[in-house]
């Protein structure tokens, strides 16, 4: 099987149309919201967060170093840079102070939530990450992209649709930096199944799955675009394949495997790099397993995850040849 496009994937995610006014308060849903939250609870939690200070001068010269991610290189690299608890930011030149302080509490918000869910401190999470600061390089612009692997993610000022669909995407983000730090990389390395990779992402925000019927129309498209026909095999997505992964993610953690089974599954998640820690610099290369190692472990951890499950997904290989009627099963009766 070719392995190429696991290494490829995209980790960008956009997203279109915008709900009520800047005014209304809007619901947010996702891990470690609680059921019943929204942006007014969103501004209260990022009052936490009101600070940031200058990076110390005798540090890299209080400067922005270099995350490997080649992502933020021409705007933050070498730019003064600040702290705040778990960040490490820098911007592009002309992002206001108020600007840079907004974008950094909406990930320090959604930092907590993610470790909230997965029953984790910060301080676990982050086991890469230079200065024990996760990366933010802020662009001067306006629109719905951001990216994020490694130790670092790269967000544009503000948002063209409201701070709830804002706080959707850094936390989709900040879902894969925390993939990343579990598996030991602090580097712009992506190698996880593309499915999984973005599907933990919108299952982290809260991202609702497909009905029946459309699941079969663009999983049925979607397979056309994909190597030996198979999603989980990978090729060619894009922005509207993300529904697709997001009922993928549903599916496992509510039937195939057990309701808590995804939040469990990332926590072991530690199956493409070596096990040694890597805090010290920001410049290592810590891949030690080749994509077909790296693919092997994933399923070796899956089938294992399936077995302590006892779900009707018994094993990877049953659900690569089931996955879309299992799926469409499952919505069917929901
Ligand atoms: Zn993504």
């Amino acid at each position: 099987m070719k392995l190429k496009s696991i290494a490829a994937l995209s980790v960008l995610v956009a997203l279109a149309g915008c709900g009520a006014t800047e005014d209304d308060a809007q619901s947010i849903s996702g891990w470690g919201t609680g059921g019943s939250y929204d942006t007014d609870d969103l501004k209260r939690d990022m009052k936490q967060y009101a600070t940031l200070v200058a990076k110390n001068p005798q540090v890299d010269n209080g400067l922005y170093t270099d995350k490997r991610g080649h992502m933020s290189t021409p705007y933050c690299v070498g730019q003064p840079a600040f702290d705040s608890e778990w960040f490490e930011v820098s911007r592009e030149s002309g992002v206001s102070d108020d600007e840079m302080l907004y974008v950094t509490q909406l990930y320090e918000v959604a930092l907590g939530q993610i470790a909230q869910a997965l029953n984790v401190t910060k301080a676990e999470i982050l086991t890469n990450a230079y200065r024990n600061k996760l990366g933010i390089c802020i662009r001067n612009t306006k629109g719905s992209m951001a990216s994020g692997h490694g130790s670092e993610s790269v967000t544009v000022k503000k948002h063209n649709h409201g701070s709830d669909k804002f706080f959707h995407l850094i936390k989709h983000e900040i879902t894969h930096l925390v993939n990343s730090q579990y598996n030991n990389n602090q580097v712009n390395l992506s190698i996880l199944p593309g499915w999984y990779n973005e599907g933990i992402a919108e299952f982290a925000v809260g991202s609702r799955p497909l009905s029946a019927k459309e699941w079969n129309k663009q999983a049925t498209e979607m397979e056309s675009r994909s190597m030996n026909n198979n999603i989980l095999d990978g090729g060619d997505s894009s922005f509207d394949d993300y529904d697709v992964f997001a009922t993928i993610a549903t599916y496992l953690d509510e039937q195939g495997w057990g309701h808590g089974a995804m939040t469990e599954f990332i926590k072991k998640d530690h199956w493409h790099m070596d096990d040694a820690p890597h805090t010290d610099g920001h410049d290592h290369m810590v891949l030690s397993n080749t994509p077909e190692q790296a693919y092997a472990l994933f399923k070796e951890d899956f089938d294992n995850q399936s077995a302590e499950s006892q779900g009707e997904v018994t094993s990877y290989d049953q659900f690569r040849s089931n996955y879309k009627d299992l799926i469409y099963q499952w919505l069917k009766n929901r």
